[in-house]
């Protein structure tokens, strides 16, 4: 395993690591979950990742038990949870968004559903537009203070905002966010390779980041290629949305583009899952890639990725480019 330090702060997190999306409450229970986990930190594996709005709490109650079972030393991984959409169905305006007073509440039920003493890692799972920054601000400092949170961070916030929450927290001596978690995969690039570029400088922010969806949903895998598989996450009530992006312009745009990386990924002697990782952790500006898997095959798979990183030439790359043709140049230049 590699390992990366989260933006400009100390912590060394492992470049593969494991997220509870749609998986665990949906399709794994305790039992299963733990089996994956183990799979993963036998890997090498330190960080899981987890909110409070996955499967409404129902995924940290799993990951806090499996946690249990497993009985490593707390002080051998990384658990994370997300503050923003809440852990109850239809929450009602002060159980979800980025007041102090839900980042407070989830924070302490995220820390009782884990069976934690503390959170390692802390996210705004989306920016809270009725809430000002420095209100955020101040309570994730707060809450750093007291020993409940280690680090904090951001999701799917803009540039803007983030630099937001850094300039306050310099205005008035509180702590800056350490990491953001992006969508980031060869289908998405764009925040990550341009709109970010500046944050990553350690004499600004010195962002971290923990990306997700490294495989599209599974699109990076080739599995939607001939229709859905019965037994693939598409499938799952409470997630049409996701068929409905497949079936529309997304998944059509995307598909395509399938098989010429299939064969990239062939003549190196590799797959493509593989090689869609693998293409992640190149970029140095990740701090970790948070995988998923349903069952135990894919996290053995998804964990050899990083055989693949020294095959990943220039020519390689530009030759992905080439497949993708999506990499942008135009505005700061070339995502290096
Ligand atoms: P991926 O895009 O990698 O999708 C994972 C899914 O793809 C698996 O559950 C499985 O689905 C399928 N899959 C995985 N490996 C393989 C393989 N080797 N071969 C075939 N199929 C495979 O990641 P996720 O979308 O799950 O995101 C990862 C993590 O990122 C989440 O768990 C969560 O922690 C975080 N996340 C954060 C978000 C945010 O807003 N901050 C949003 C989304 C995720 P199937 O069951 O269909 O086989």
């Amino acid at each position: 395993m590699e390992f990366r330090r989260l933006g400009k702060s100390g912590l060394q997190v492992s470049v593969l690591s494991f997220g509870a999306w749609v998986t665990f409450g949906t399709q794994l229970n305790v039992d299963a979950a733990l089996e994956l986990m183990a799979a993963a930190y036998d890997h090498g594996c330190n960080f899981f990742d987890n909110a409070e709005v996955y499967a409404k709490g129902q995924a940290e109650t799993i990951m806090g038990e499996a946690l249990k079972k497993a009985g490593w030393r707390r002080d051998s991984y990384i658990v994370s949870s997300k503050v923003f959409g809440g852990a109850v169905q239809n929450p009602s305006p002060i159980q979800r968004g980025l007041s102090r007073k839900h980042i407070y509440e989830a924070a302490y039920q995220a820390i009782d559903r884990l069976q934690c003493d503390y959170l390692d890692l802390y996210f705004c799972h989306r920016p809270d537009r009725n809430t000002p920054i420095e209100e955020t601000v101040r309570a994730m400092t707060e809450l750093i203070w007291r020993g409940d949170v280690l680090y904090w961070g951001t999701s799917e916030w803009s540039a803007q905002e983030i630099m937001e929450a850094y300039a306050v927290a310099r205005q008035y001596d509180l702590i800056p966010p350490t990491m953001e978690q992006p969508q980031y995969n060869m289908l998405t690039r764009y925040r990550v390779e341009v709109e970010y570029k500046r944050l990553y400088n350690n004499d600004t922010v010195g962002l971290g980041t923990t990306i997700w969806s490294p495989l599209a949903s599974g699109l990076l895998t080739g599995k939607y290629n001939d229709g859905i598989p019965a037994d693939s996450r598409v499938n799952l009530p409470g997630y049409e949305w996701l068929k409905a992006m497949l079936e529309g312009p997304w998944g059509q745009n995307s598909l395509p583009k399938i098989p010429g990386l299939a064969k990239i990924a062939g003549d190196l002697g590799t797959t493509l899952p593989k090689l869609a990782l693998a293409w992640c952790v190149k970029n140095p500006h990740v701090s970790t890639v948070i995988t998923g898997a349903s069952r135990l095959e894919q996290v053995t798979e998804n964990f050899a990725a990083l055989d693949v990183v020294p095959l990943l030439t220039d020519d390689v790359m530009a030759e992905i480019d080439k497949v993708l043709g999506n990499k942008e140049t135009r505005l700061y230049g070339s995502s290096e």
